[in-house]
C-alpha cells in the first residue's frame, strides 16, 4: 500500500488482538464480556454496522447479542429495556444503533444507559469525562480517529489541527480529544466564513460532515494528515454500464493524496477502527465491572 495511505484495517487488526488478549485472561476469571446491540425499525445502514459488529465481537471472543425493535415501540418500552440490560450482571456492554426514528427521543434513551455499560461512549457522563481528562470510555469515531492521526508519528503536543464538523458524536468529541493531547484546535461548521482559509492552516485535517468531495486538494496544505471520517454512498456508473452505488469519505480522495503527508482511505481508514474501539470499551467495561465487584465483596 502506498506509504502515504493510513492502513485503517491493519491497525484494526492490532487493536484486535490486544482486545483478544484481555478477553481471553477475563474469561479464564469466569467473566464473558457480552455485548449487546439494541436497534429500532427496518433500516438497511443499520442492519450492516449489525453485522459488522458482531462479526468482529465473534473474532475476538466478546459474546454479541441483538435487541430488535418494531418500528412502533414506545420509547417507555425501549427505557424499560434498557433499564433491564443495565441491572442484567451478564451485560456488560450496549450500544443503541443510530439512527433512532422519531418520535423516540434519542438522548433520553442514550443517557438511560448507565456510564459503566455505555461502550459507545455517547452518553452524557462519559462525554463529559473527556472534559476533566478521562477518555477511556470516549466515543468511538472520535478516538479512533485520534488513534489514526497519532499512527503518523506526528507530535500531537502544539499541533495545528483543524476539524471540519461539529456534531455532538464525532466533531466535538474528537476536538475535546486533541486539547487533551495538546493539540491547538479549530473547530469549523456551517458558520464558518472561509472554511479553505482554516483548513490551509492545519498540520492535521479531520473531516467529519457527509458530504462527498469538501475537501479538495487546494484546501490542504503540503504533507498534512488527512483523517476523513464522512461516509457517504455516491451514485456511478459500474463497468458493465449499469447505475450502481459506490462509498466515499468527505474528501477528494485521489486529488488530496497528491497534497496530503498521509490520508485516511474510505472505505477502510476511520471505520474498521472504530468497530475496534467498540470491542476495546467492551473489554474494558468488563474489566471495570469486575473491579468494582471485588471490591464489594471485599467491603
Ligand atoms: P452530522 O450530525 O450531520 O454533522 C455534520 C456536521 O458537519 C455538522 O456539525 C454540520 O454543521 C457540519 N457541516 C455541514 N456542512 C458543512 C460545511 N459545508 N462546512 C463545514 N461544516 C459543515 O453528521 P455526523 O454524525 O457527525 O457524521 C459526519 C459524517 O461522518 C457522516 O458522513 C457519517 O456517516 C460519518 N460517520 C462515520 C463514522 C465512522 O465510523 N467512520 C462514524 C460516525 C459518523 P452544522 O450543524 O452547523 O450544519
Amino acid at each position: 500500500m502506498d506509504h502515504k495511505i493510513i492502513d485503517g484495517k491493519k491497525h484494526a487488526l492490532i487493536i484486535k488482538d490486544e482486545v483478544r488478549g484481555r478477553v481471553h485472561a477475563l474469561k479464564d476469571l469466569g467473566w464473558k464480556p457480552r455485548l449487546v446491540s439494541i436497534d429500532i425499525g427496518e433500516i438497511g445502514a443499520v442492519r450492516l454496522f449489525i453485522k459488522n459488529q458482531q462479526k468482529a465481537c465473534a473474532e475476538v471472543g466478546i459474546e454479541f447479542e441483538n435487541r430488535h425493535f418494531p418500528l412502533d415501540v414506545t420509547q417507555r418500552e425501549v427505557m424499560a429495556a434498557i433499564h433491564a440490560l443495565n441491572a442484567d450482571p451478564r451485560v456488560t456492554g450496549i450500544i443503541l444503533q443510530r439512527p433512532v426514528p422519531r418520535p423516540l427521543a434519542l438522548e433520553e434513551l442514550e443517557n438511560a444507559i448507565h456510564p459503566s455499560k455505555d461502550v459507545e461512549g455517547m452518553s452524557s457522563s462519559n462525554i463529559g469525562n473527556i472534559i476533566y481528562g478521562d477518555s477511556s470510555l470516549g466515543p468511538c469515531t472520535s478516538l479512533a480517529s485520534v488513534e489514526l492521526l497519532k499512527t503518523t508519528g506526528l507530535s500531537l503536543r502544539g499541533l495545528e489541527v483543524v476539524v471540519v464538523g461539529h456534531s455532538e458524536i464525532v466533531g466535538k468529541p474528537v476536538a475535546l480529544l486533541l486539547v487533551e493531547e495538546l493539540a491547538t484546535v479549530t473547530i469549523c461548521h456551517h458558520g464558518t466564513r472561509n472554511l479553505t482559509y482554516h483548513t490551509r492552516q492545519a498540520d492535521a485535517l479531520i473531516v467529519a460532515v457527509g458530504k462527498p468531495n469538501l475537501i479538495t486538494e487546494d484546501m490542504v496544505k503540503p504533507g498534512a494528515a488527512v483523517i476523513d471520517i464522512g461516509i457517504n454512498q455516491i451514485d456511478v456508473t459500474l463497468p458493465d454500464g449499469t447505475p450502481g452505488k459506490k462509498t466515499v469519505g468527505d474528501v477528494d480522495f485521489e486529488g488530496v493524496k497528491k497534497a496530503a503527508g498521509w490520508i485516511t482511505p474510505v472505505p477502510g481508514g476511520v471505520g474498521p477502527v472504530t468497530v475496534a474501539m467498540l470491542l476495546r470499551n467492551t473489554v474494558l467495561s468488563t474489566e471495570r465491572q469486575k473491579k468494582r465487584y471485588e471490591e464489594a465483596m471485599r467491603a
